[in-house]
């Protein structure tokens, strides 16, 4: 069906507008309220709604996305060859929790079906993984996990998966380095995920820098609920749960695995034996990012997650944020919607941080965008960012997690990830989440086996073309053929009904899902 010429205009002080059409519109093109297309606008694009003189702000969601190169008639295409990108602001003098976040009644009777955990969190899936301290183990571990999906796990219908929790980090790094806490922490909290019960075990090389011990040091892991003697938030250490390739009892590879299934086997027993019981959805943890972006990002899929985090928040879940590059232009929004001025202050602390981290390696935010981002309409990372933020909705931020740390706390949060898709995920299921909420434009087919993965399309295009890999369709926003809220609920209907097992995401149905990927930011050596 052709569609008479549509654009998009997210604020009313905006003098750019974004083209609706599939395939864009040509020259000449006439919109509704008479405005003429001098040239060629591809669809997701910005067209110029007044006279631009040279130097003038380019404004989209009532932000500065950059000043005109030249000047840009009314209806000519703005791209990221026309205008210039503003500089980031300055960390001192930010607004400190100025904004109060709009009254939002409770949202109370809302339920999904999960596993208790020991210390009082819940899965969404009930999974054993298996930890590794180092690279060396990874393909032997996979060895084994693979004989024991096939052997094993058939005898266990309780257990929705086996998982290995490789990485490249553990051996070959400054482990003393103050930032090796980062990927140090992160592999161990992701071993403490809701989603594997609490069932820690491990396999370790012997010989590496990252000792079973400084990975889980005792009192890190807590007593399974299958102890009855054990009190809520009671913790232990590994036990023993750990397989040491370079013991000496090990005679050959077969030992090895034969070793890795036996202790598989006990774990197994125990995750078995759970049951998924009625949960509030205030034990949901979701964390919420965005790949593969396009101009439509920030006009579809990211304000219908944004609109699910409010009411995520509203029925006493938490939500993460994350992705710091694509916050940093925004940041006096996300300081002004701190709780309180210690949350704004770890907020700037984190962007500081990376600043830094960046300017060590010689970059800055503008490293962020992608080709595909600027086929996608999107003319640099600023643009980006105001689309990328909305995700977070307009609650008040409560909390901040430093990359690798584990959440303590409901409501907003923003935990400081790099935006790299995989990484960003990995320290996302570090932080805790059980759920988690992806949303692309340009299309991806990524996935984490630790945890559901919903992939929203911010086009209908999109959704259409990736039928079988895409959950939800945010581009019916664009065409007027939903709303905001309209998807904004579906969003969060599903968020129950995946994390309550009754239905599998996409992802999980094909059993697509990319490796974890951790966050070193320090040297190796
Ligand atoms: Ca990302």
């Amino acid at each position: 069906m052709e569609q008479s010429p549509l654009y998009i205009r997210v604020h009313p002080n905006d003098n750019v507008a974004i083209v609706v059409n599939d395939g864009g519109l040509p020259e000449g093109a006439v919109f509704a309220d008479g405005l003429v297309l001098r040239e060629r606008v591809p669809q997701g694009h910005k067209v110029a709604l007044a006279d631009l003189a040279e130097g003038d702000e380019v404004l989209r969601y009532n932000v500065v996305i950059g000043y005109a190169l030249k000047a840009l008639p009314k209806g000519s295409w703005i791209n990221e060859h026309v205008i210039r990108m503003p500089s980031p602001p300055g960390l001192d003098g930010l607004p400190i929790a100025t904004v109060r976040a709009p009254e939002m009644p409770p949202l109370e009777g809302f339920t999904f079906e999960g596993y208790r955990n020991p210390d009082g969190t819940a899965g969404t899936r009930n999974i054993l993984a298996i930890t590794t301290t180092v690279q060396c183990v990874a393909d032997v571990v996979q060895h084994a996990v693979t004989r024991i999906k096939s052997e094993l796990l058939p005898r266990y219908p309780n257990v929705d998966d086996v998982v290995s929790l490789g990485h490249t980090y553990g051996c070959g790094v400054a482990i003393d380095a103050p930032d090796a806490m980062v990927p140090i922490r992160t592999v161990r909290n992701i071993s403490l995920n809701p989603n594997f019960g609490g069932e820690v075990m491990m396999v370790s090389l012997g010989c590496e820098k990252l000792q079973p011990e400084r990975l889980m040091p005792p009192g890190t892991i807590p007593i399974a609920a299958a102890n009855d003697v054990a009190d809520v938030g009671e913790t232990g250490d590994i036990n023993g749960d750990v397989v040491v390739l370079q013991d000496e009892a090990h005679i050959g590879f077969q030992s090895m695995i034969e070793s890795i299934m036996k202790m598989a086997g006990h774990h197994l027993e125990r995750l078995n034996n759970r049951r998924r019981e009625t949960c509030p959805a205030s034990d949901l943890v979701i964390g919420v990012q965005c790949g593969g972006s396009d101009a439509f990002s920030g006009l579809t899929a990211n304000p219908a997650v944004g609109f699910a985090t409010d009411l995520l928040v509203r029925a006493g879940a938490t939500v993460m944020f994350s992705e710091v590059t694509e916050v940093r232009d925004g940041v006096d929004q996300l300081t002004s919607r701190a709780a309180n001025p210690e949350v704004a202050q770890a907020i700037i602390r984190e962007m500081q941080w990376y600043d830094d981290y960046l300017k060590r390696g010689g970059a800055d935010r503008s490293a962020n965008t992608t080709p595909g981002n600027k086929k996608g309409g999107l003319s640099n990372i600023v643009e980006k960012a105001m689309g990328s933020i909305i995700k977070s909705g307009n609650s008040a931020i409560s909390g901040v997690l430093s990359p690798g740390e584990k959440v303590k706390q409901k409501g907003l949060i923003y935990a400081a990830t790099p935006a790299s898709d995989f990484i960003c995920g990995t320290l996302q299921v570090a932080a805790g989440i059980n759920l988690h909420v992806f949303t692309t434009g340009r299309g991806t087919p990524y996935s984490l086996a630790e945890v559901p993965v919903i992939k929203v399309a911010t086009r209908s295009d999109l959704a259409r073309r990736w039928h079988d890999l895409m959950d939800v369709d945010a581009g019916t926003i664009a065409t007027g053929k939903a709303s905001i809220e309209d998807v904004g609920w579906e969003l969060f209907r599903l968020m129950l009904e995946i994390a309550s097992g009754r239905k599998k995401t996409c992802a999980e149905t094909l059993k697509l899902h990319n490796a974890l990927v951790l966050f070193n930011p320090a040297p190796v050596t």
